[in-house]
């Protein structure tokens, strides 16, 4: 049996625990995998308190700025497709848009141990930048209607 299982083991045999996948009692395990689901287990090491909410809330606003970017270019071009009327002029703001809130919602995510060791006060200001832009660029996008 591999090391890590048996540190699981060990700590199984005196603690309640529930199974990460399927909620499953695992005390007594034996073994790494979950009994009820099949799922291999590991010992590991968690934060008590992981504080998401700056990473979560930056991340919902670059969201919300991609899906209302993504969605209206596609009613862009089927309004462009059926030929009721021209909204072309919409168009250079909703691709920046699209394009800038992709590339941020990456970053975002691929940066976010880095973003973890920065004082709370730069985490917040992201997360204002985050929200700012999505907010400014979908005022952009009104704006170039006529
Ligand atoms: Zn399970």
């Amino acid at each position: 049996m591999a090391e890590r299982s048996e540190h699981l083991e060990r700590f199984l045999a005196d603690h309640d625990a529930p199974c990460p996948g399927c909620g499953y009692n695992l005390r007594g395990l034996e073994g790494d995998q979950c009994p009820e689901c099949g799922e291999r287990l590991e010992l590991r090491i968690g934060m008590a308190d992981p504080k998401l909410s700056q990473f979560i809330g930056g991340l919902i606003g670059l969201a919300a700025g991609l899906g209302f970017h993504g969605l209206f270019l596609i009613w862009v071009g089927y309004v462009a497709a059926v030929g009721t009327f021209s909204m072309w002029d919409a168009l250079p703001p909703l691709v920046v848009g699209l394009v800038v809130s992709s590339a941020a919602l990456f970053a975002w995510t691929g940066l976010r141990a880095r973003m973890r060791r920065l004082p709370l006060s730069r985490r917040r200001l992201l997360v204002f930048v985050c929200w700012a832009w999505s907010i400014g660029s979908v005022l952009w996008f009104f704006a170039s209607l006529r």
